[in-house]
């Protein structure tokens, strides 16, 4: 974890511009954001990118849930949820690539399909 910056994240906190305790600025100016202050940023990662994936242009919308066309996924390259320094891609569920790095290549199209690969690895679980 990197480390905090204690005194602006006091500040930040009594200026109710973070919520979580577990939200906080790093040393190097960076936000590690959980839970409620995460879901305030979120919506301005889709206005940055005007509403559209920044690898292949999809039109992406914030309110859509997962296994629709339009399911968005908010990037984060480093430990922080900065939004200068996060990215919106189209999600695993889409079909599309762009945010493929955590599966390793594994895209699943449909619900059914995960949920069937995802049993045929955890039968326990079934
Ligand atoms: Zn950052
Ligand atoms: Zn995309
Ligand atoms: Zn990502």
């Amino acid at each position: 974890m990197p480390k905090q910056d204690e005194r602006a994240t006091s500040t930040l906190h009594e200026a109710g511009l973070l919520i979580e305790k577990d939200s906080y600025l790093t040393l190097d100016g960076h936000l590690i954001l959980v839970g409620e202050d995460k879901s305030r940023i979120r919506p301005m990662i889709f206005k940055r990118f005007k509403n559209r994936c920044c690898i292949c242009g999809h039109p992406l919308d914030e309110g859509a849930p997962k296994w629709t066309p339009n399911a968005g996924a908010w990037h984060h390259p480093g430990s922080c949820s900065c939004v200068g320094c996060t990215e919106l891609r189209c999600d695993e569920t889409t079909g599309r690539k762009c945010h493929a790095h955590r599966e390793a290549g594994v895209i699943f199209t449909r619900k059914a399909d995960a949920l069937k690969a995802f049993n045929k690895l955890y039968p326990e679980s079934a």
